[in-house]
């Protein structure tokens, strides 16, 4: 439940003229896009694959398991491996691989 910041009222989920789900106040003009949350939520998962896919040593933070590598001139069998949420809550998590041996990076979902 979310209350509007300026009269503390209950604010309803709508849909304004331009097909967009806001926040409205009933009792004042208070209106908030809900895209913007959902727009913010994209951007900090975002930031995390980049922290993530960034550096070898952010790599070496992660656990690890036993998955082929999929670059086709490595036969390494082990990966260190993290899930994110990158979409919507409902959709599965991604999982991002990265070789231990030769450093190869790929995504399942
Ligand atoms: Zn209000
Ligand atoms: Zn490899």
């Amino acid at each position: 439940m979310q209350f509007c910041p300026t009269c503390g009222n209950h604010l309803i989920v709508s849909v304004d003229e331009n097909g967009t789900n806001t926040f409205d106040c009933r009792t004042c003009p208070y209106r908030f896009p809900i895209s913007i949350l959902m727009y913010h939520r994209h951007e900090f998962a975002q930031k995390q694959v980049d922290d993530v896919l960034g550096g070898k040593e952010a790599w070496e933070s992660n656990q690890q398991t036993d998955i082929p590598c999929e670059n086709k001139n490595c036969d390494n069998r082990r990966a260190y491996f993290f899930q994110l949420q990158i979409r919507s809550a409902d959709e599965p998590m991604s999982t991002f691989y990265r070789c231990t041996e030769c450093g190869y990076q790929w995504r399942e979902n």
